[in-house]
């Protein structure tokens, strides 16, 4: 079966922050290797849920947006040209005779690979979308789940979908920059920090409660109006926009990677003092990764990399000498 596929030294499965620097560091030993991500995007929880929020502490960087932080790892992983495959889920775990492993994805694909490192976070982020048919034909123009740049919202008329932090807080953040802010929940009552609904209910934003949103109108590309609809007397609201933004939640799902036979401990991956997990040639990193006093930190996440790499490097050769490896040398960078 493995015939046909390509043989990769290492697969990383996830591509957020730590599954970014392992990567950097699987290339610095010459290891030959492939990131798995289910998002159509890389970064994980930093993009995903702190986009333009100031992070303080990774160690040599005063501070610096999360979008920034992402776009440093994104080009430091690809210094040794990983392979890196996106929008898929890694679902299943074959082991072969030979040592190897086949990991196959939601899509069917298969990966052929010696060694596994496991940085799946908690599991997928798995956005809850809009639950009207119409809505997967506007993803690709002004229906939007994440919002990546407030700068792209300057000037426009923009609806915000939800009551939670996340709906709230981007309702406090594009009102000062957006031609008008609305913000449509179903319930009368926002479960969002107090003081966020406060400043929102003192600002500009029009807030619609409690509606849901029943309709989409458009001309097949862009929406130009929603239609919202009172849930408790069913009146109904056409509402005119330039961007509609849903902030519905999200599921983190781990999938079937908790059947594969690892031990785990409380919904996480239990690791050794290698990050190896308990089938040889299987580790863990960052969120996933358990043991005693782990810290859910992006700069442990950092270390624990690093470690693995090594000791998936002596799985693939064991009489290869452990040593650590620095980065610096005398290249000039070239720009
Ligand atoms: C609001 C918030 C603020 C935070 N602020 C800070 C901070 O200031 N400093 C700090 O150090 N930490 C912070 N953290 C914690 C930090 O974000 C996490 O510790 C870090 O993201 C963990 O990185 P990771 O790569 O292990 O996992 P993640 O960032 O969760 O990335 C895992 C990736 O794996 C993907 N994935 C999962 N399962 C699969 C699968 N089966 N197949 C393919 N892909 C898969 C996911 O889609 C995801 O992209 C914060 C967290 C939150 C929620």
């Amino acid at each position: 079966m493995e015939k046909q596929l390509e043989l990769y030294d290492v697969t990383i499965i996830g591509g957020g922050p730590v599954g970014l620097f392992t990567a950097l560091y699987s290339g610095m030993r010459e290891m030959k290797t492939k990131i798995i991500e289910f998002l159509p995007f890389l970064g994980g929880k930093v993009p995903y849920f702190y986009p333009e929020k100031i992070i303080r502490d990774v160690g040599g960087i005063a501070k610096i947006s999360g979008i920034g932080l992402t776009e440093q790892l994104i080009e430091q992983a690809k210094t040794f040209d990983p392979t890196i495959i996106l929008e898929q889920q890694a679902t299943t775990l074959q082991k072969l005779e030979n040592g190897n492993f086949i990991v196959r994805t939601q899509t069917g694909e298969e990966h052929y690979t010696r060694t596994i490192i496991l940085a799946t976070g908690f599991g997928a982020l798995k956005t809850i979308k809009l639950g009207l048919p119409e809505a997967p034909v506007y993803e690709k123009t002004n229906l939007h789940y994440f919002v990546r740049e407030r700068e792209r919202f300057r000037g426009r008329k923009v609806i915000i979908s939800g009551g939670g932090n996340t709906a709230i807080d981007w309702a406090n953040e594009l009102e000062p920059i957006a031609a008008e802010v609305s913000v449509v929940y179903r319930k009368d009552a926002f479960p969002a920090m107090e003081s966020s609904v406060t400043k929102m209910q003192h600002s500009s934003v029009n807030i619609f409660t409690p509606y849901s949103i029943t309709g989409l109108t458009g001309n097949g590309e862009a929406i130009a109006e929603i239609t919202i609809e009172n849930v408790k007397t069913g009146e109904q609201k056409i509402l005119p926009l330039d961007d509609l933004i849903v902030n519905h939640g999200f599921e983190i799902d781990l999938g079937t990677i908790s059947e594969w036979g690892c031990d785990m401990f409380d919904g996480v991956i239990k690791v050794d003092s290698t990050m190896q997990t308990s089938i040889p040639g299987i580790f863990a990193v960052g969120d996933i990764a358990y043991y005693p006093n782990k810290l859910h930190l992006i700069a442990g996440g950092f270390n624990e990399g690093p470690i693995a790499v090594n000791h998936a490097k002596q799985h693939i050769a064991p009489n290869e000498q452990l040593e650590t490896l620095f980065s610096t040398n005398t290249d000039r960078f070239s720009d």
